[in-house]
């Protein structure tokens, strides 16, 4: 761990991919990888002891074709306009893939917001969004949670636009709080999708997801609901880190009760009563069935693919196998859930909230989370069938099948709307 390789790098050689099994000509290449806009904002915040800190944010439109773009805001002290630029690109795919009428986009602002009061950190969320108002709205651009973002704050987010257009803007953001438009299911809907992702997967390599080994890596939402699913569907999830490092128990972990120590203590790695402690990147190595990494980008690279055990690797996190991480993979016959069709439960939620939010309806609990699993299955099947039919697995693995399907969607409203 610890690359910092260029992610637009990675985005832009899995576009070539599928362009090159499209049979595209070669000026779809750059229509597709260009942003059609990144904007980049200054942000002076006030903190608590009186002093002016600047940030820097960004969000990157990267393309409209198929409607509003739509995708998550980052708070994260790595992050840089060229991996936002990258996020915003596989939102694009993930909406192409899942079928939805949007666009794609993705935000994100360079700190640590661990290290920021909550009145700093309301301030740093209010002044962002007030830089973009002129930027986003309803039919125009719907950012929602990612990385260290929370419905806390798309609730400032959602007040500070209201404030400033005057009026009860809910469709202007997605992973709202409950109060406000948001939908109880949101919070866990990237997780279920990953556990339903994993689910289908196993039922084809591994004849099912009862009793199959799994490690997961990171324990943010994504990781902690998709343990909590995937044990609920009888998985042993026997591994799971975060930043400060990994547990391990052979007979696997109480989910909730990791979760509580976590929430008590800031780590996984204080809860007791486990048979070892290893660092974060070891339980990428372990030996399991399924390895579900759900925290950042670049963890599964050529340096540590050969050493991989788990048979199929769901991608809860947004891009975090490299594309020659993924060629030793797919020459292993290690299958990959590609995360523009793993992670895709957290965007298909936002849809059915946003929906909601414009009819001024509401809609259940479990009848949104039925539809969510219901349409990760159904993608599952059309990805799954046409890796099967048509792609060539010595060379390609899943995440060809799935970029082929969205690139070509958004390929064919281009050319519908006279832009190629
Ligand atoms: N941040 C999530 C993602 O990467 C959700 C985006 C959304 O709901 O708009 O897919």
């Amino acid at each position: 761990m610890g690359h910092r390789l260029d992610p637009y790098e990675e985005a832009k050689a899995q576009l070539r991919e599928s362009l090159d099994i499209l049979g595209y000509p070669e000026e779809y290449f750059e229509a597709l990888a260009v942003p059609e806009r990144v904007i980049q904002l200054k942000l002076l915040v006030r903190m608590d002891d009186g002093s002016t800190r600047t940030f820097i944010g960004w969000r990157s439109q990267h393309n409209s074709a198929l409607g509003p773009y739509k995708g998550g805001v980052r708070y994260h002290p790595d992050t840089t306009m060229n991996e936002v630029i990258a996020l915003s690109m596989w939102m694009t795919w993930k909406n192409s893939l899942a079928g939805l009428p949007y666009g794609g986009g993705k935000g994100g602002i360079r700190v640590d917001p661990r290290r920021l009061s909550r009145g700093e950190l309301e301030r740093l969320s209010r002044v962002y969004f007030e830089a973009l108002s002129e930027f986003v709205g309803v039919d125009v651009d719907i950012p929602a949670p990612d990385v260290y973002t929370n419905p806390q704050v798309m609730a400032w987010y959602y007040d500070q636009y209201s404030r400033i257009k005057k009026g009860s803007f809910f469709g202007v953001v997605t992973g709202k709080p409950v109060e406000i438009g948001g939908l109880r299911a949101r919070v866990v809907s990237t997780g279920l999708g990953v556990a339903v992702a994993a689910r289908e997967a196993a039922s084809r390599v591994l004849g099912g997801i009862e009793g199959a080994r799994v490690a997961v890596q990171g324990f943010g939402n994504v990781g902690y609901y998709a343990s909590k699913f995937l044990s609920e569907m009888g998985a042993s999830i026997v591994a799971v880190s975060d930043s400060r490092g990994g547990i391990y128990s052979s007979k696997g972990l109480a989910i909730d009760e990791v979760s509580k120590v976590k929430q008590a203590t800031g780590s996984v790695v204080n809860y007791k009563g486990v048979e070892k402690l290893l660092a974060s990147s070891e339980v990428l190595e372990l030996d399991v069935d399924i390895l579900v990494p759900a925290a950042i980008e670049n963890v599964i690279t050529e340096e540590n693919a050969e050493r991989i055990k788990a048979r199929i690797i769901v991608e809860g996190a947004n891009g975090p196998t490299t594309k020659e991480g993924e060629e030793i993979l797919t020459k292993r016959g290690v299958l990959i859930v590609p995360d523009i069709l793993a992670n895709a439960g957290g965007v298909i939620m936002s849809h059915i909230e946003w929906v909601n939010n414009r009819m001024g309806g509401w809609i259940s609990e479990d009848e949104a989370k039925n539809k969510l699993v219901e349409k990760v299955r159904t993608m599952f099947n059309s990805v799954w069938d046409y890796y099967e039919s048509k792609i060539d697995r010595d060379k390609h693995n899943m995440r060809a099948a799935a970029y082929t399907i969205a690139v070509d969607r958004v390929v064919r409203a281009m050319k519908l709307r006279g832009w190629l």
